[in-house]
């Protein structure tokens, strides 16, 4: 008997986006919830396998751009992370900390700068060893007292973070430049999601930074969530440190440093989150772990035939990630939910019909239609499957269409971010003066200033929306997680 039908998602994303989020994320099977500690969690095969797809195409462009893998310790000692005060002040309320062990009293590194700039003084003598980029991939650790929601706020998020030195301030200040565009060419370019570059304001950058360009991206409830963000970090870590080079005339500098860090487990929220249906979730062709599921439709009498035609169809597939699924004790329907609650891009099925004519039937999971192809055009899967990930990206910028408003007004602000959109307003200032005014905003509207357009020179025109004094800045305020 072939089993009934599974539960699929029972509410519309539309209508209760978090309800949808958290059975999503369950019914898929890319977490599991149950039996850890607050904060922490079980990532299942199928999410494991997105988020290592994630890790790979992250990797490879990390590798284009020159940066080579390590893999440092997880924990700090208590020395080396107090060595920066503005850094140690904004980090150690996040700090998890270990039993002391032979007086020496250790952290689960929560980031790691005050691991990577002791090494860089010894593995840097001379302009000449750098730049230096390195990063790696693993896991940081940060105790966050709000309430904790899986993949979304955690306490230990898998990230890469890449760690770069450089002889000038120009060249630091270009890879800030580069490490925008990575983001661009793999989350947006590659995984469909589209972002702001904002450099955030004084009051809210990396402790430690000179200054922080995040990536913002606005999920479906209208609230934005931080995705990778890139640090100048100048020379604050390796004048903390006394991290050295000497320059092309033998002079003495400290090294200037960045940081950048994108956390695969966030990243994956905006794309179950950007992409996903009522049906379940669509992945993009590039992280799907399954590009294509072939289901052979059969009965007693065609079975032996209709299993061969699929295979022979599948042989043909095989630079593609592919599952035949012939499992007996589930029924057509039962699987065509299942892949597609899944976020399979591409379903082949095969029949009767289709053995006969030479054919298959194939369902794409972006437009939910099919289309009777004949074998003799395989090799159009090859096309097919590059519109799917373009026509992917194109959907998640059609919603950002009209999501950021001007606004003149506090009534007008206030209207825009209940809106769920993002309001473009002009701004005191984003140094300390302008932050009695974010903190109105936080207070009164719930929403946060989240800073001024990387790279764009927007100049004001007309006072600050809040305290209505001559304003400096153009900055985007929104709702955010
Ligand atoms: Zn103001």
């Amino acid at each position: 008997m072939p089993k009934k039908n599974k539960e699929g998602i029972t509410v519309k994303k539309d209508e209760n986006f978090s309800e949808w989020f958290s059975q999503i994320i369950e019914k898929a099977e890319i977490v599991d919830i149950r039996g850890t500690a607050k904060g922490f969690m079980v990532i299942r095969p199928w999410g494991a396998e997105i988020i290592e797809n994630m890790y790979k195409l992250y990797e490879k462009e990390l590798h284009k751009k020159g940066h080579k893998p390590t893999f440092m310790p997880s924990v700090i000692p208590e020395e080396n992370l107090k060595k920066e005060s503005s850094h140690v002040k904004g980090f150690t309320p996040e700090v998890f900390w270990l039993k002391e062990i032979n007086k020496e009293k250790l952290a689960l590194r929560p980031t790691s700068e005050t691991l990577y700039t002791p090494m860089f003084k010894l593995w840097i003598r001379s302009h000449r060893d750098m730049p230096m980029k390195l990063y790696q991939r693993g896991s940081v650790f940060r105790l966050d007292t709000k309430s904790t929601r899986p993949l979304i706020r955690t306490r230990e998020i898998l990230w890469i973070e890449a760690h770069d030195a450089f002889a000038t301030k120009k060249e630091a200040e270009a890879q800030v430049q580069e490490d925008i565009q990575i983001t661009e060419n793999v989350m947006h370019q590659q995984f469909g999601i589209p972002f702001l570059p904002m450099k955030r304001p004084t009051w809210d950058k990396f402790a430690g930074a000179e200054y922080t360009i995040g990536s913002d991206v606005l999920m479906p409830d209208g609230k934005l969530i931080q995705q990778p963000s890139t640090h100048l970090m100048g020379q604050k870590f390796s004048k903390a440190f006394n991290a050295k080079f000497k320059d092309e005339k033998g002079k003495e500098d400290y090294l200037w440093t960045t940081a950048y860090g994108p956390a695969m487990s966030r990243i994956l929220v905006s794309v179950i989150s950007m992409h996903g249906d009522d049906n379940g979730l669509i992945l993009p062709f590039m992280l799907a772990p399954y590009q294509i599921v072939l289901v052979p439709i059969f009965n007693a009498q065609n079975k032996s035939k209709v299993i061969k035609y699929t295979h022979e169809i599948s042989n043909k597939l095989k630079c593609y990630r592919t599952y035949i699924d012939n499992r007996e004790e589930y029924s057509p329907g039962w699987k065509f939910n299942e892949w597609e609650l899944k976020g399979i891009p591409f379903r082949i099925e095969i029949g009767e019909k289709e053995v006969k004519e030479k054919k298959f039937t194939l369902f794409s999971r972006l437009t939910n239609k099919k289309d009777l192809i004949s074998i003799k055009n395989l090799s159009k899967i090859d096309k097919l499957s590059k519109e799917f990930d373009k026509n992917l990206i194109k959907k998640a910028d059609k919603f950002m269409d009209g999501k950021i408003e001007d606004c003149k007004s506090q009534e007008d602000l206030k209207k825009i971010i209940n809106n769920g959109k993002i309001a473009r307003v002009n701004f005191c200032s984003t140094d300390s003066n302008g932050e009695k005014c974010a903190t109105y905003v936080e207070k009164e509207l719930i929403a946060e200033v989240r800073g001024t357009y990387a790279n764009k020179n927007e100049s004001p025109k007309g006072k600050c929306i809040i305290c209505s004094k001559k304003s400096t800045d153009i900055v985007y305020i929104g709702k955010s997680y």
